[in-house]
């Protein structure tokens, strides 16, 4: 299983340390022959509107929609996550999202104060619960009707999953805890 890494911007180093412990084979994705080659899609964390132009000028965007709209299995996490909704809230007026999972998200929703901070999720599935790194973090304001809320923070949204798509407002790499990168590869068989 080879599970691409979009590497046009953000951490994912430990994104790729998580899916080789479990096995899996990660490979960088800059380009559309790499995104080509791969049967997942990871989105890392970073900055949605930056990715959103890196994506157009790297000539991934078609593509991505178009494998996307296919069935391509993919987890975004943070800014990941804002990339791949259908909605975004607070985004630059030229930003892209590409409609992978129904889901409206507001960019940095936790505000200044607690813009980042860590929280100890329950998780639906999970017998204990995930720690969890909100770095200006988004969270889901609305979801579709296809969407399962796996987890939330004061009620919001900021774990979802629809078929194989899978989203969280947190960084789920930056701890040593592999369930939810497991739970991703349970998706793409
Ligand atoms: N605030 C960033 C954005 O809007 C996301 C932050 C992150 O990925 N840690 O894209």
């Amino acid at each position: 299983m080879k599970i691409g890494l979009l590497a046009l911007q953000g951490a994912i180093g430990p994104h790729a340390e998580a899916f080789r412990a479990l096995g899996a084979t990660p490979v960088e994705v800059r380009t559309p022959e790499q995104l080509a080659d791969v049967d997942a899609l990871v989105i890392p964390g970073g900055e949605s509107t930056t990715m959103s132009k890196l994506l157009a000028t790297s000539g991934l965007a078609d593509p991505l929609r178009e494998r996307l709209a296919a069935g391509l299995p993919a987890f975004g996490t943070c800014a990941g996550m804002i990339v791949l909704a259908r909605t975004v809230l607070d985004g630059r007026p030229d930003q892209r999202s590409y409609d992978a999972i129904d889901v409206t998200v507001r960019r940095n929703a936790f505000g200044r104060q607690i813009d980042s901070f860590e929280a100890d999720l329950v998780v639906a599935g999970l017998a204990d619960p995930f720690h969890a790194v909100f770095i200006r973090a988004p969270f889901v304001e609305e979801v579709g009707d296809g969407v399962e809320v796996l987890a939330t923070v004061g009620g919001h949204p900021v774990l979802c999953r629809q078929g194989s798509v899978l989203v969280t407002a947190f960084h789920p790499e930056l701890t040593a805890d592999l369930r939810l990168h497991e739970l991703f590869l349970t998706l793409t068989d």
